[in-house]
């Protein structure tokens, strides 16, 4: 049996990026960037003042002295005006163009108008309230690199540089399948020995919290025949397929041996972790398929451990796996032997230090508990028990 970091790198060299496309910047937040954005020019681009007052050359601008001022005023959007005269004053409006020579802004609050002159209440610092060409941003630099999935401030950064559209990496198209005779679907009552599909709609959000699209797939009956047939048609619509249920080691846990009969290379069956041991993963050609278990909170763990992580790699994201911090636990944990644990938190970020008070469980079925949860805690296999004030690796869940 692979360990979760084995069964992690395994992935990492097996799942890679499908393609490139185009989007409007309206609609690149949330993607991933395909390639490298530099800049063509410079940010700021010309000398410019950032308040509404007067430029001026510090020796000139003294408390208290008049200074005639130039007729008009530069706003935002001017031509560039002719040099700075020693002596001289010239308005200027926030965005203006500088004239060169320019070396502080007084802004108009400090300043007292007569026809034409003007009298300063302060004397300017040398640099004051005036952005220099390029001082953010020079021609020629790295913005962003190719595998960040774009925040709106990288979108800014994107625009700024005359990305559009953006190149971006394809998204994964998902399906969504739960198997098992026992679930029924929507909110009629289940009959007796039946249950609500829970797994379906929790994975279709996790997707749809992560910016991907996922369809519905059917829910499939423990039967050979049914099973095949979700393998044999595996692929028409979606580059994942996304099932629960069927891949432990019971009577009716047929998924494993339908998806190798139907020609999936199977790259793992079974990780040591806990919850979500009985985790499966297969490709058949660029078709993906990610078998976790059907306990509710097995499947959580399996879609933020693996899924997601996978789902994310397809997508090009350099930085795939689930976001984690490092916090301290408001109680003690037990020792993990063989298997690392993944425990339902709840992570708290309102005091200077982060901590993370372990949720009680009653198991992987305690969709309660995971209901409370926004944190995983990963507790590796071979730690000893862990105090309460103890330091832990926390991954974050989609909110
Ligand atoms: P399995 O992995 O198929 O053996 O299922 C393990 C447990 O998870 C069983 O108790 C199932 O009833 C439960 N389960 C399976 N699929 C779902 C589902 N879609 N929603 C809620 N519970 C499920
Ligand atoms: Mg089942």
């Amino acid at each position: 049996m692979l360990t979760v970091a084995q069964a992690l790198s395994l992935l990492a060299a097996s799942v890679s990026p499908a393609g490139v496309e185009e989007v409007p910047l309206e609609r690149a937040a949330g993607r991933v960037l395909a390639k490298e954005v530099r800049s063509d020019v410079d940010w700021p681009p010309f000398d410019t003042s950032a308040m509404d007052g007067y430029a001026v050359r510090v020796a000139d601008a003294v408390a208290g002295r008049e200074l005639p001022e130039r007729d008009g005023l530069v706003g935002a959007g001017s031509a560039p005006p002719p040099p700075l005269s020693a002596g001289e004053a010239v308005r200027v409006m926030t965005g203006a163009p500088l004239p060169s020579g320019t070396e502080a802004i007084v802004p108009v609050e400090r300043s007292a108008r007569a026809a034409g002159s003007v009298r300063f209440e302060i004397t300017p610092k040398a640099g004051a309230h005036v952005r220099r060409r390029g001082e953010s941003v020079r021609a020629g630099a790295a913005l962003l690199s190719a595998g960040r999935r774009l925040r709106p401030g990288d979108v800014a950064l994107a625009a700024l540089a005359g990305r559009e559209p953006v190149e971006v990496f394809r998204a994964p198209r998902v399906t969504v399948a739960v198997t098992g005779d026992e679930i029924v679907r929507g909110a009629g009552a289940p009959g007796p020995g039946r249950l609500r599909d829970s797994n379906g709609p929790m994975l279709l959000a996790e997707c749809a919290a992560l910016g991907w699209t996922a369809l519905r797939g059917p829910a499939v009956p423990d039967t050979p025949a049914d099973v095949a047939r979700l393998f044999a048609v595996a692929g028409e619509a979606e580059d994942f397929l996304i099932t629960t249920g069927g891949v432990s080691a019971g009577d009716l846990d047929l998924l494993p041996p339908a998806a190798a009969a139907a020609g999936f290379d199977i790259l793992f069956h079974r990780v040591a972790m806990q919850p979500g041991k009985p985790i499966a993963v297969g490709r058949r050609g660029r078709v993906w398929w990610i078998g976790l278990p059907g306990n509710p909170v097995s499947a959580a763990v399996g879609f933020h451990v693996f899924a997601r992580e996978a789902l994310a790699r397809f997508e090009g994201e350099t930085e795939p796996a689930a976001p984690r911090v490092t916090s301290l636990l408001t109680r003690a944990v037990l020792p993990s032997a063989e298997r690392d644990r993944f425990l339902d938190a709840a992570l708290d970020a309102s005091e200077s230090v982060l901590r993370v008070e372990p949720l009680r469980s009653s198991g992987s079925h305690d969709l309660a508990a995971h209901g409370r949860a926004n944190a995983l805690i990963h507790v590796p296999a071979g730690s000893s028990r862990l105090p309460e004030g103890a330091a832990v690796s926390c991954l974050l869940l989609s909110r």
